[in-house]
């Protein structure tokens, strides 16, 4: 999906738009609303708009090369800070989570805390951003910028931050160098301390109505009626939403897309890859894209069972796959291998590769990676 799924917030994205026009761009804004609102959404796309070389009518154009690097969230100016949970034997920065948060965004710009602490498999462990975050900012703020264009801190949840980690963030928030901006995205703004909303402007974002999260369900689900109307009412925005119909809403032939391509990688059944490569090659960059996402989360949840993980998971499972079986097959120690093979292929296929010579690559490297050697 593209940055700008702001739906129903034309709004505020006026609002954004005139502040640029006034020249009056603060180097620190909190942005607020309830937790699954359009802020992440929001805060993301201000950035695009100020980065974007080619705006047009007031939109972004999807097409530049820092409109291209955000959408795979690849801009190398950009600091991303958000709640972990921290304890001595685990790591104590951000950069340690970024690919999972990554991750996460790739699929919603509605990511809630809750499918946040979900992802992190932390169980019930509270999430902080302690003070070696800050640290890490600071020592990425004294490093040589990539270019001339706005760098910025993207900072998630400053409610989260202990207040050791925040006075250490206040005179960088309160000064900081030259063409370097603060984004800030909060779901509980009574709970972010004093001395850092007094140092930011605030930019409040409302809920969405009824007829903007039925829009976005309609776009992007193939959910009945009966269902759509269901969750409409229980849910209050589109992160809400986002989080009852159970997870990424890809359709059903894609779960069996991905069922059939796990078989086959552990037949390895060759023929049987070259074919499934060749019709998965024919569907939309997009659906592929997505499929390549889904089946990075079937592995991570294999490494959470074959590590007795006990995840507080909201979901139901992620496809219709015998995890119990199905996991004792993955070595936990090829993972980052499969992942960063998947990376690659997800950002060749999203570059315009040819799809069906990628998929197919993919395919053979992974069949080595999993099942019986
Ligand atoms: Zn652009």
């Amino acid at each position: 999906m593209e940055i700008n799924q702001t739906i129903g917030s034309t709004h505020q994205i006026e609002l954004l738009l005139k502040q640029f026009s006034n020249s009056k761009t603060p180097h620190a804004q909190i942005f607020t609303g309830n937790d699954g609102c359009a802020a992440l959404a929001l805060a993301f796309y201000y950035i695009q708009l100020m980065l974007c070389e080619n705006i047009k009518d007031g939109k972004a154009c999807n097409n530049c090369i820092p409109c291209n690097q955000l959408k795979s969230f690849n801009y190398p100016d950009l600091h991303f800070t958000f709640p972990f949970s921290s304890t001595k034997t685990t790591p104590q920065e951000c950069s340690e989570f970024r690919p999972v948060f990554v991750q996460e965004l790739k699929k919603s710009l509605y990511l809630t805390h809750t499918r946040w602490v979900d992802s992190l498999n932390s169980g019930n462990k509270k999430l902080t951003i302690p003070v070696n975050e800050s640290n890490a900012i600071i020592h990425s703020l004294s490093l040589t910028r990539h270019s001339e264009k706005p760098r910025f801190v993207f900072l998630w949840q400053p409610e989260k931050l202990n207040t050791n980690a925040a006075n250490k963030l206040l005179k960088l928030i309160e000064e900081p160098s030259d063409n370097t901006y603060f984004i800030l995205v909060s779901h509980s703004l009574k709970n972010v301390l004093e001395t850092i909303q007094s140092r930011c402007t605030l930019f409040k974002v409302p809920d969405n109505s009824k007829d903007e999260i039925k829009a976005f369900l309609q776009v992007n689900t193939k959910l009945t009626v009966k269902e759509t109307s269901n969750i409409i009412q229980q849910s209050k925005n589109i992160g809400e939403a986002y989080d009852l119909i159970d997870r990424d809403p890809i359709s059903e032939e894609n779960d069996k897309n991905i069922v059939l391509w796990l078989r086959l990688l552990f037949k390895k059944d060759l023929i049987g890859l070259v074919k499934w490569s060749e019709e998965t090659a024919k569907q939309s960059r997009e659906s592929i894209s997505h499929q390549l996402e889904t089946i990075m989360q079937v592995f991570n949840k294999t490494l959470s069972i074959n590590t007795q993980t006990k995840t507080s998971s909201t979901y139901a499972s992620i496809i219709e796959l015998d995890f119990e079986r199905f996991s004792p097959l993955i070595n936990p120690l090829k993972l980052p291998q499969i992942h960063s093979n998947l990376e690659k292929a997800n950002q060749h296929i999203l570059r315009n590769a040819n799809p069906k010579i990628t998929l197919l690559n993919l395919s053979l490297i992974l069949s080595k990676h999993i099942g019986k050697a």
